[in-house]
C-alpha cells in the first residue's frame, strides 16, 4: 500500500464524530473515523488532522443564546478540544502513536502548538491532531486546516464531510445537483459554494494547496483519494 503524498492534512467536522446521534459524540463513529485514519496511517504518509466542534458548540449558536460572539467563539475552539481528546483516545486504542497540540494552551491535557515540535511528531510517525481552530475568534476549522496545511508543508487538504464532493447546489435539497470532479478555488469564492468559508479557500487558492472533498460515509474513501485513486471532487489551482 503506498500513498501519493509524503505529508497530507485531514480534515474533519465535529458533525463527523457525532453519528446519527443528534448531540455531542459517538463512541463508535469515533472509532471508525480512527479506523480510517489507521489505513491511511500505515500507507507510510504523515498525517495530521484538523477536528472541528459544531457537535458539541459553534460561535453562532451561542450567539442565538445571547452569548457574545467572542466568547461564544472561544466556546467552539474548547469543543474542538474536547473532540480532539476523543480521537487521540481511539487512535491510541488502535496503537497509533498520537499527540495533540493545542492553539489554546492547556498544557495538563494537551501540548502547545508549536510548528518545529509537531513536524517533528510527523517525521516519527505521530499523528498530531491540531486542536483549538486558530486560537482566535471569527476563524473557522477550516480556516484552522488551510493555515495548519501551510505551516507543515501539507500537499493536500482532504475534507471529509456528510457529502461525496462539491455540487452545483445542495444536493439534499435539488436532486438534478451536478457534482463536479474537479474545480479551482477561484470557482469555489465565485460561486460561493458552501464547500468551505472564504478565507479557508483563499487562503487554500494565495497558497496553491489542493483540498480533496469526500464523503467519510463511503468506507475507505480516504485510503483511496491518498492512493491517489479518483474520489470526490479535487479542488485546485487552474
Ligand atoms: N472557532 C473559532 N476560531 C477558530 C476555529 C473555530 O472561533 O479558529 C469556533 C467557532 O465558533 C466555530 C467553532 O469554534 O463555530 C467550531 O468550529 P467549526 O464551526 O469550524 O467546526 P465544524 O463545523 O468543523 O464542526
Amino acid at each position: 500500500m503506498t500513498s501519493k503524498y509524503k505529508r497530507i492534512l485531514l480534515k474533519f467536522s465535529g458533525e463527523a464524530l457525532q453519528g446519527k446521534r443528534s448531540y455531542n459524540i459517538d463512541p463508535d463513529v469515533v472509532r471508525q473515523v480512527a479506523e480510517e485514519i489507521k489505513q491511511v496511517h500505515e500507507t507510510g504518509v504523515q498525517v495530521a488532522v484538523v477536528i472541528g466542534g459544531g457537535n458539541i458548540m459553534r460561535g453562532a449558536s451561542a450567539a442565538a443564546l445571547g452569548i457574545d460572539r467572542v466568547t461564544g467563539d472561544a466556546m467552539g475552539m474548547l469543543a474542538t478540544v474536547i473532540n480532539a481528546l476523543a480521537l487521540q483516545n481511539a487512535l491510541e486504542h488502535l496503537k497509533i502513536p498520537t499527540r495533540v497540540q493545542s492553539a489554546i494552551e492547556m498544557r495538563q491535557i494537551a501540548e502547545p502548538f508549536i510548528i518545529r515540535r509537531a513536524v517533528r511528531h510527523l517525521n516519527r510517525k505521530r499523528v498530531v491532531i491540531f486542536a483549538g481552530g486558530t486560537g482566535n475568534p471569527y476563524f473557522s476549522t477550516d480556516t484552522a486546516a488551510a493555515l495548519r496545511a501551510n505551516e507543515i508543508g501539507a500537499e493536500v487538504i482532504i475534507k471529509a464531510t456528510k457529502v461525496d464532493g462539491v455540487y452545483d447546489s445542495d444536493p439534499e435539497k435539488n436532486s438534478n445537483a451536478k457534482k463536479y470532479e474537479s474545480l479551482s478555488h477561484q470557482e469555489v469564492l465565485e460561486k460561493g459554494l458552501g464547500v468551505m468559508d472564504s478565507t479557508a479557500a483563499s487562503l487554500c487558492r494565495d497558497n496553491n494547496v489542493p483540498i480533496i472533498v469526500l464523503s467519510l460515509d463511503e468506507t475507505g474513501s480516504i485510503l483511496k483519494a491518498v492512493r491517489g485513486e479518483k474520489v470526490g471532487t479535487i479542488v485546485k489551482g487552474d
